[in-house]
């Protein structure tokens, strides 16, 4: 028996995951808080582009932020703080068939997390970065965060912080190998959904900072964006993000940038007022470390058995044939 057309066509709408299949937990986060805006906007990618939820994994460190593979029906590692991007890396060079996120804050990322960051930069393997940057450390309750501005107020800077703030796009674009760099608010889900559906299609180390509101310690911080759309720079380019008609006539302070422009990406994201919003930076040209390395291919399971095998046998304490009983005394064999 043949199977017909419209079978088919109800067979393959039938297979189409749909959003309650990457829904997880119930949130925890405090109501208003933009990592909500970020995982409704993350579990529509998956949705829509489709991702097998057996072959996406969402790996974080610790902070508010990485309570996100919690919320996400997929394979997650809820791993430790700074450290989500070598566990990720890990996961890629096992398996590079699988669709990896990293879900990471300002401190997680900026602080203890930072040489990791760059290195990752570097590297550039083929993964999905969200800083979620809400300028504070929100689950240890309002310290000051490599992204704090100078002089906000917290329980580390009761006077206000003295430094001035770590600006991570800026950082990241200094990296050598950077390839893809992204800016978002959470207030703009179109925008934001956008921004995360081209670093997800981008083939290298996807950077995307979102500026997160973080209501339960910093009510106030944003409101001036909030309040005055001209505060916001929307960046404009036939290979940027489609803005839509409606965000377009919002948000009227535009500007064209090109992303293969490194240099003008430099100058764009040291702009702190309006925020720059939309592609940075995109190189699709320089090459992933997983390829080079041709990941996943050296490692079948026989492969991996053989090499353990032999690295137990270099210390494995044999008796000594020599000896009576072969009791008396031991030897490494090496
Ligand atoms: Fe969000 Fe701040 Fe609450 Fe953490 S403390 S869940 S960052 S609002
Ligand atoms: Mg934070």
């Amino acid at each position: 028996m043949t199977t017909s057309a419209t079978q088919c066509l109800l067979r393959m709408v039938e297979e189409q995951h749909a959003l309650e299949d990457y829904q997880g937990g119930v949130p925890r986060w405090c109501n208003g808080c933009g990592d909500n805006a970020i995982l409704a906007a993350v579990q529509r990618l998956c949705r829509d582009y489709d991702l097998a939820p057996e072959k996406t994994a969402f790996v974080s460190g610790i902070g508010c932020s990485s309570r996100f593979p919690h919320y996400m029906k997929t394979y997650g590692f809820h791993g430790i703080h700074g450290r989500a991007l070598p566990i990720a890396e890990g996961v890629k060079m096992s398996r590079p068939d699988l669709h990896v996120f990293v879900n990471t804050g300002d401190g997680d990322c900026c602080s203890i997390g930072a040489a990791h960051w760059i290195h990752a930069v570097r590297y550039n393997m083929n993964l999905t970065l969200l800083l979620h940057d809400n300028h504070v450390y929100g689950l240890t309750k309002k310290q000051a965060s490599p992204t704090s501005p100078i002089g906000m107020k917290s329980n580390t800077t009761p006077r206000g912080a003295w430094l001035e703030a770590l600006n991570p796009l800026t950082v990241t674009l200094g990296v050598q190998n950077v390839s893809f760099v992204a800016q978002a608010v959470d207030w703009i889900p179109e925008l934001l959904y956008d921004i995360f559906a081209a670093a997800y299609r981008h083939k290298g180390f996807s950077f995307v900072r979102i500026i997160q509101r973080c209501p339960e310690f910093l009510p106030k911080m944003f409101d001036p964006w909030l309040h005055d759309p001209q505060r916001t720079l929307l960046l404009m380019h036939e290979n940027g993000v489609r803005i839509g008609a409606g965000t377009a006539k919002l948000y009227r302070n535009q500007r064209e940038h090109d992303p293969s422009n490194l240099h003008l990406a430099r100058e764009v994201a040291s702009m702190e007022d309006p925020i720059p919003v939309g592609i940075l930076y995109r190189n699709e040209s320089v090459p992933c470390y997983e390829d080079i390395r041709h990941a996943g291919e050296l490692h079948t399971s026989e492969q991996v058995r053989a090499g353990l095998e032999a690295e137990f046998d270099k210390y494995t304490i044999w008796p000594d044939k020599g000896t009576a009983g072969g009791e008396a005394s031991a030897a490494v064999r090496g």
